[in-house]
């Protein structure tokens, strides 16, 4: 039997990707902030769920690994998205990647008189690109998480990040001081498995692109 691999990650995605799967008439058997288990099977025979990191999701599917996955376009601008077929916009977890650095840093003046910049991320390329098109000279200093404690901390003058409220940044005395891009999550398919087992695929970004908010 044929069988579909859809990759998540827990947390928001795994979250606000269940509406959508339920309008294909999967429900996964089980939740994987109770469950330690990262294979996840459902109500259908043919659909399991493969539990991820975020960032690992593109690769999953670029492998063929799994078939479909859900990653946001933060994941995939950084990750180059080669080979992948992105066919739909998900219109979910959406936040936008900004700028912030600590109140009272005079950002705009220090791009105006062409300071070299310290600017901590975990968005090195998207960051790359974003401040070479404006022409800005930047260090880009490579960190995992917790990208706000970087400027309290002295190791950059400013961060790029994803922000959504703006709660994280505002609780460590930082403002958005430009914004790069609007951020959604998108569904990624493998191309080779769009072609191998398209029967069982289309139907699922069929019910997917219907149930879009
Ligand atoms: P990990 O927590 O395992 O290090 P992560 O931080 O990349 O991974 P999440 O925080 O779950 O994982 O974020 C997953 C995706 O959700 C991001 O790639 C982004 O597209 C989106 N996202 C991140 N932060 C927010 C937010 N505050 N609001 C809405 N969407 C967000
Ligand atoms: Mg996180």
């Amino acid at each position: 039997m044929n069988v579909i691999t859809i990759a998540l990650s827990k947390g928001r995605i795994f979250e606000e990707t269940l509406p959508l799967l339920a309008a294909a008439g999967i429900v996964p058997s089980e939740n994987p902030e109770q469950s330690r288990k990262l294979i996840i099977g459902t109500n259908r025979a043919d659909v399991r769920v493969v539990i991820v990191r975020a960032s690992d999701v593109p690769t999953y599917v670029e492998y063929g690994a799994a078939d479909l996955g859900i990653a946001g376009k933060d994941v995939l601008l950084e990750h180059g998205g080669t080979g992948l077929y992105q066919p739909l916009d998900l219109k979910i977890a959406k936040c936008r990647l900004c700028v912030a650095a600590p109140v009272g840093f005079d950002y705009a003046a220090a791009v105006q008189r062409g300071a070299r910049l310290r600017i901590a991320t975990k968005y090195i390329q998207t960051a790359r690109e974003h401040f070479a098109a404006k022409g800005v000279h930047v260090d880009l200093i490579k960190l995992y998480g917790s990208m706000e404690l970087a400027p309290l901390a002295g190791l950059a003058d400013a961060i790029v990040d994803l922000v959504s409220s703006g709660g994280t940044l505002k609780a460590n005395n930082l403002v958005e001081v430009e914004e790069i891009m609007a951020i959604s999550s998108r569904l990624v398919v493998n191309q080779a498995s769009l072609k191998m087992k398209r029967d069982l695929l289309q139907p699922v970004i069929d019910s997917f692109a219907g149930a879009i908010a």
